[in-house]
């Protein structure tokens, strides 16, 4: 079947241009996304580049072709650069437009620029470069849904074989390819075709993906500290505890409280009292370990589960509330002498649950609040009732720290 270059040329930018606007559209929507911008720049470009390599040299110049393949290689390279910044990952301006501006320096050279086959050669050793890093970029990405990652990385890679063919036809078959001529092009231009419309079908995919993850983990995380709010917290807590209790492990479950953090915030102001819930919420997050899950249950209240045992859970407790000792005396340039009160609590069997364990902890808290502050309790008492407030001497306490608290005025002298 003949394929008629002009009109394939012109199906190319109207699909291509109307993809482009189709994504400017989405991108208006939902702008968390900003690689779907750079995307959809890239068809505008790619179909702004067609229409140009359409129109007759004759009526703007030589160069209007040249011109268009190197817009359509610009367009590669902010696909590529796209799929960069959709991952996080910085852009490589240079290399973005590297493509387009080695074209245009070698076809300013004559004996080039006559030479079909080494054009053909040139702009497909581009393109199929481009085309890789963007399957390379693609398959590093491990968030996305597999079915979409297999399908992007599979057209990326299919695609990269197909625009290296023309080299491997000039090479293995010389004297097939002098006759190749239009059909090569309009071989070209239709897979180009396909490619764009595959592609943006893909893209949209994974943006909306992406967008449902960002606004999810926006939804199940604390705005102030960035560690996971009650929502978030409960809902990986739980994943954790049931793993644990499967391989019939224990977990441990920490509860965290400022202590006296109204008073800082009457002395010292609400910013300095948001400053020392960041600090907190850093000390935590930089002394605990990456398996264990935090989260801020509200206020200067604060929780982490533990896939360990109450012994390693304590002197985990210790080294945080240490640390935040050490941390908290200076916030924000002024002498705050802030300190947290913990509870801890182990899992008491196969069938308990996250509200359960945090229950048994803020028994524990309680217990630290009254026997001094700044000091970690374990809730031992696991059979027993829920009092609110078992008598006896707190664990772990730290006497002085508590004494130094209300000699300096932190704390009222009847705690
Ligand atoms: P204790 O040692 O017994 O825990 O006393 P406390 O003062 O820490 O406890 P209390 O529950 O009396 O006070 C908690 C205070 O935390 C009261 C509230 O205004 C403040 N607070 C709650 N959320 C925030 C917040 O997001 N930022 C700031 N700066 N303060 C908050
Ligand atoms: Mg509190
Ligand atoms: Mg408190």
């Amino acid at each position: 079947m003949p394929l008629d270059l002009p009109t394939l040329f012109v199906v190319s930018i109207c699909v291509t241009a109307l993809l482009g606007l189709f994504l400017v559209m989405l991108w208006l929507q939902d702008r968390s996304v900003r690689a779907l911008g750079w995307w959809a720049l890239a068809y505008l470009i790619g179909g702004f580049s067609v229409a140009l390599w359409l129109l007759q040299p004759a009526v703007i110049g030589p160069w209007s072709q040249d011109l268009a393949s190197a817009m359509l290689f610009l367009c590669c390279g902010m696909i590529w650069n796209g799929a960069r910044m959709f991952h996080g990952r910085a852009m490589l301006g240079l290399a973005m437009a590297g493509g387009a501006i080695i074209w245009l320096a070698v076809t300013r050279n004559p004996d080039v620029a006559g030479s079909e086959q080494v054009r053909i050669v040139l702009s497909s050793i581009i393109i199929a470069i481009y085309v890789s890093l963007t399957a390379i970029e693609l398959k590093r990405e491990r968030r996305a849904e597999r079915s979409t990652h297999r399908h992007a990385v599979l057209l990326a890679a299919l695609h990269g074989v197909v625009f290296l063919s023309p080299i491997m036809v000039q090479y293995a078959f010389p004297r097939a390819a002098q006759g190749f001529g239009e059909g090569v092009f309009a071989l070209f231009a239709l897979l180009t075709l396909l490619y764009v419309v595959g592609t943006a079908f893909i893209v949209v995919v994974m943006a909306k993906e992406q967008s449902l993850t960002l606004h999810r983990t926006a939804a199940l995380t604390d705005a102030l500290t960035g560690l996971f709010n009650r929502r978030g917290f409960f809902e990986h807590a739980q994943k954790l505890l049931d793993s644990r209790l499967r391989k019939d492990k224990p977990v441990s479950v920490l509860m965290f409280d400022l202590d006296h953090f109204k008073s800082i915030n009457d002395r010292f102001g609400h910013d300095t009292g948001d400053d020392a819930l960041r600090l907190f919420a850093s000390t935590i997050t930089t002394t605990m370990r990456s398996e264990d899950i935090l989260g801020r249950l509200g206020g200067e209240e604060f929780v982490a589960i533990l896939p360990a045992g109450l012994d390693d859970a304590i002197g985990i407790a210790q080294r945080v509330r240490l640390a935040f000792e050490l941390a908290g005396r200076n916030i924000a340039g002024r002498q705050i002498n802030a300190t947290v009160s913990v509870g801890a609590t182990l899992s008491p069997g196969r069938d308990c649950t996250i509200p359960q364990l945090l229950s048994r902890a803020d028994r524990a808290l309680y217990r630290a609040k009254s026997g001094g502050r700044n000091c970690v309790v374990a809730d031992s008492d696991i059979g027993e009732p829920q009092l609110p407030h078992v008598e006896g001497p707190p664990l772990h306490c730290n006497e002085s720290a508590s004494r130094h608290a209300v000699e300096s005025g932190i704390a009222p002298a009847s705690a």
